[in-house]
């Protein structure tokens, strides 16, 4: 039979509670008390004798009259009638007859001859009940009076009974209040008493703390590491509920519907590794891991909960420290990489300008270099020399001829595309490299440049009023007058620059190689 169906099954699906079942034991101790008592000490009145001696006590009353109108032989008739009207009247009395010694019946209600059940040895019973009838001394006969039985027939009946009544009342009455009274003493037992000592001894020795619920929720056990995880743990005590236990119910990290410990009894399945927070009055938060899982029988259903609580409070403040450790770093890195872009700025730029130095220059010019040589595609080298600098500087001072460098870099930087190179090269020189671009389009850029140059720096320099600046272009172009690395192609720039001061300055200018015949030049 499966234990589904075995009576065991079913006392276990509808099992009382503990407390049901303890109170339901003290009942019927009580009764059983009582019942055991009532027999010794005869406690409660015998109704039984009680009613046989009423009941006789009302046969000697008829009999008292019976015999005064059996001596009168006109009151046969009135005495025959008085015996049907008491068994009329009376609830109790089902016939009366009376009997000569010889045995033969003189008078009788109707049923009483058949109905009769002779007392044994003459000997009044609960329900027939025989009072002499004398003449003079000797006995002349005998009043019988037929009873109905007085216990009661039906289950009503047996209800109403007042012995039964008062020990179901009894019983009904010491359940409720035993119950009651227990459901709130059990709350203070103590279970670590209940359980051997050292089943408690092996769960104390757990550094986890340890819990045990049954299916309400109700706290069965509680090891010493639970009680030591919190003030408020210290009186976890049986037939607690844990939602009763605040301080671990606020603490856990979660926004499901159901706690884990009852997720874990309805799903069957262990529910691991929730955070929980117990935070203590004096503002000492302890960090724990919460482990659930129902406890199951052979069939598989879940009979109660393990709920383990591990205290992760010092790897906890370890990540942190950890934690913020790493931030720190990143912090410095950040600052790190902030410095060696400020130093690389440093090393690959002029302070003055902003502009390429000649080291970042060339670093940058070699591959545009190696590509044009690669695909063919043009490049152009652009030198700029501002006119007669030397004047400015004498003229306005040293601070207004490096603003008048620093505006000509910005009109430079601002004419130059992305992909070009820009570079001081020397004190009041720049270089320039344009790709993609044919000389004659180079030209056109350089001369454009000069424009601006003239039109804009001279008039930009602050407190110096009708300040005239132009600039020197010499543009060369990759491969012309033998120019196949950069070094050349600066020089044939650099002369382009030299025609262009000679032919009055403010110009730009490119020597026609193909007149002038290449010239070698050392690189
Ligand atoms: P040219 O038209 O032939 O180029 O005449 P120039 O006067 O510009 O040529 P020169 O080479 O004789 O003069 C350049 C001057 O630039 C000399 C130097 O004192 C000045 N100079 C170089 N670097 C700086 C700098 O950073 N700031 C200032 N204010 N002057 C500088
Ligand atoms: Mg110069
Ligand atoms: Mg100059």
């Amino acid at each position: 039979m499966s234990e589904k169906f075995s009576i065991r099954g079913l006392m276990r699906r509808w099992a009382m509670s503990p407390t049901a079942r303890i109170s339901f034991g003290l009942v019927s101790l009580l009764v059983g008390l009582l019942m055991v008592l009532d027999l010794v000490l005869k406690l409660l009145p015998d109704q039984r004798a009680m009613t046989q001696s009423v009941r006789e006590q009302v046969a000697v009353n008829v009999a008292v009259q019976v015999k005064l109108l059996l001596n009168d032989a006109s009151m046969q008739a009135p005495l025959a009638g008085m015996i049907t009207e008491i068994v009329q009247q009376s609830t109790e009395i089902e016939s009366i007859g009376i009997r000569r010694e010889a045995g033969d019946l003189v008078m009788s209600t109707r049923g009483h001859k058949e109905g009769w059940a002779a007392p044994p040895l003459g000997l009044s019973t609960i329900t027939s009940v025989v009072v002499p009838l004398n003449s003079g001394t000797a006995k002349w006969g005998q009043l019988e009076i037929g009873y109905r039985s007085p216990w009661p027939n039906t289950l009503m009946g047996w209800l109403k009974q007042p012995t039964v009544q008062l020990i179901f009342t009894i019983s009904t009455a010491s359940f409720v209040a035993f119950y009651l009274y227990l459901r709130r003493v059990l709350q203070h037992l103590d279970p670590s008493k209940a359980i051997p000592e050292r089943v408690r001894v092996a769960f104390d020795t757990l550094t986890e703390g340890l819990l045990v619920l049954d299916l309400q929720g109700q706290i069965l056990l509680a090891n010493s590491a639970f009680r030591g995880f919190h003030p408020q743990a210290g009186d976890v005590l049986m037939g607690r509920s844990i939602k009763q236990l605040e301080w671990l119910v606020n603490g856990v990290h979660e926004t499901a519907d159901l706690p884990p410990w009852e997720r874990a009894l309805q799903t069957t399945e262990p529910i691991l590794g929730i955070e929980v927070d117990l935070s203590r009055d004096g503002g000492d938060t302890r960090r724990a891991l919460l482990n659930c899982a129902a406890i199951r029988d052979a069939a598989g259903n879940a009979r109660g909960c393990l709920l383990t609580l591990d205290d992760v409070t010092a790897l906890d403040q370890a990540n942190t420290k950890l934690r913020s450790a790493l931030t720190e770093l990143e912090v410095s890195r950040d600052q790190i990489q902030k410095q060696n872009d400020e130093l690389q700025l440093l090393a690959n730029c002029d302070p003055m300008t902003a502009c390429f130095n000649r080291r970042a220059f060339f670093a940058r010019a070699e591959p545009m270099l190696k590509h044009a040589l690669a695909t063919g595609e043009p490049l152009c080298c652009v030198m700029i020399d501002i006119d007669r600098f030397k004047s400015v500087n004498d003229t306005h001072g040293h601070s207004v001829g490096d603003l008048v460098i620093q505006a000509v870099s910005k009109v430079l930087k601002t004419s130059m595309r992305e992909q070009d190179v820009l570079c001081r090269y020397g004190g009041e020189e720049f270089c320039v490299l344009l790709h993609g671009l044919t000389l004659d389009q180079a030209v056109v850029v350089a001369d454009r440049i000069r424009g601006r140059i003239e039109r804009e720096v001279g008039s930009n320099v602050e407190g110096v009023p009708n300040l005239r600046i132009t600039s020197s272009f010499g543009v060369a172009l990759l491969g012309s007058g033998n120019a196949k690395n950069m070094l050349l192609l600066i020089e044939r720039a650099d002369q382009g620059l030299y025609a262009a001061k000679e032919a009055g300055r403010n110009q730009v200018q490119c020597i026609d190689w193909a007149e002038v015949g290449e010239l070698v030049v050392d690189a």
